[in-house]
């Protein structure tokens, strides 16, 4: 991919995987765009739009899970289903009022992140309807086309898992994380990797500067559930206790620094990687630096907590850090 779409498919994941979700509509929307694009379809009417969406909550809802945080709620979507299934509303009554009610909020808010906005828009709102853009087609109409597919899937999942455990008393957070890991995002294994590595670190851990011992992690840089991919641009090795302070944050601008030297480094190596890191990020120094700094913009954008790293870790101290940076100027 060149570097511009793997902006725009970033600019995707943001909204998709770290939108504010207080309801599935975000997510349902994000699947009807997928639909319209597929069809080929530039201006889409509100009669248009209503059908496709009440389709997929018609057949979502089957498994009868909620669709909102709140408890003792309904969304408007699973009370128009409810009521259709009920014989109270046919079905063109029913994708009327699915067109009168249910947008309001979805529409206006699709590109929202936590902080600011997703950059282009996917589509633009008009009297009748929407009318896709032109980074909605290049992203669900590219190469990355099913993965996303899938990440909507699972994360339609994800929202209704932690919906309902939000209904239940006593409940942490930590059960929506580890659903969020365990369903969503299972890992492809890594540990192939480990000894192509560990050369570029000076087997010393990314985060903590210390030699690495027999506990040693594949740790993606940028959140997995933020790129999505396992690329070897974005992963290194560290210890288990510093991958799990971590976690799913993300790590400091120092570190995406220190990501770039890394990456150089194993350019400037014959191993067989560095092909693939050309690949993904661009054949110059300047262009693989100024695409991991778009990705990490863009994860910084949308992942609501940063990580500070090891306390007592400090990039000016430490020799792994130092000797990439002179490896960087010679
Ligand atoms: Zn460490």
């Amino acid at each position: 991919m060149q570097s511009a779409e793997i902006e725009d498919v970033g600019a995707w994941r943001a909204i998709v995987l770290f939108g504010r979700n207080t309801a599935t509509y975000k997510i349902a929307l994000a699947h009807c765009l997928a639909r319209f694009v597929e069809a080929g379809a530039t201006d889409v009417s509100m009669p248009e739009l209503a059908e496709v969406f009440f389709d997929l909550y018609a057949e979502r809802l089957t498994a009868g899970r909620p669709q909102l945080a709140h408890a003792g709620r309904l969304t408007v979507m699973e009370r128009v289903v409810a009521l259709y299934r009920l014989g109270r509303l046919d079905r063109d009554a029913a994708i009327e009022r699915v067109a009168a009610e249910a947008f309001d909020d979805v529409l206006p808010r699709f590109h929202t992140l936590y902080r600011g906005t997703s950059g282009a828009p996917f589509y633009e709102a008009t009297p009748a309807g929407l009318t896709l853009t032109d980074r909605a087609f290049t992203v669900l109409g590219g190469p990355e086309r099913s993965a996303l597919l899938d990440e909507l899937g699972a994360r339609w999942d994800l929202l209704e898992g932690a919906f309902a455990l939000m209904r239940e008393p006593g409940e942490l957070a930590n059960d929506v994380r580890s659903l969020y890991l365990a369903r969503g995002y299972e890992r492809t294994p890594l540990t192939g990797l480990r000894p192509a590595l560990h050369g570029y670190q000076h087997g010393l851990c990314f985060y903590c500067g210390e030699q690495l011992g027999d506990d040693v992690h594949v740790d993606h840089v940028i959140p997995r559930q933020f790129v999505a991919h396992d690329q070897p641009w974005n992963l290194v090795l560290a210890h288990g206790f510093c991958n799990e302070q971590k976690s799913d944050a993300l790590p400091g601008r120092e570190f995406a620094e220190k990501l770039v030297a890394r990456n150089e480094r194993l350019v400037a190596s014959n191993h067989p990687i560095r092909e693939r890191v050309i690949a993904d990020l661009g054949t110059t120094p300047e262009q693989r630096r100024r695409a991991i700094g778009r990705v990490y913009a863009d994860a910084e954008l949308a992942i609501p907590y940063t990580w500070d790293g090891v306390r007592g870790y400090h990039p000016a101290t430490d020799p792994f850090y130092k000797a990439f940076v002179r490896g960087l100027v010679r």
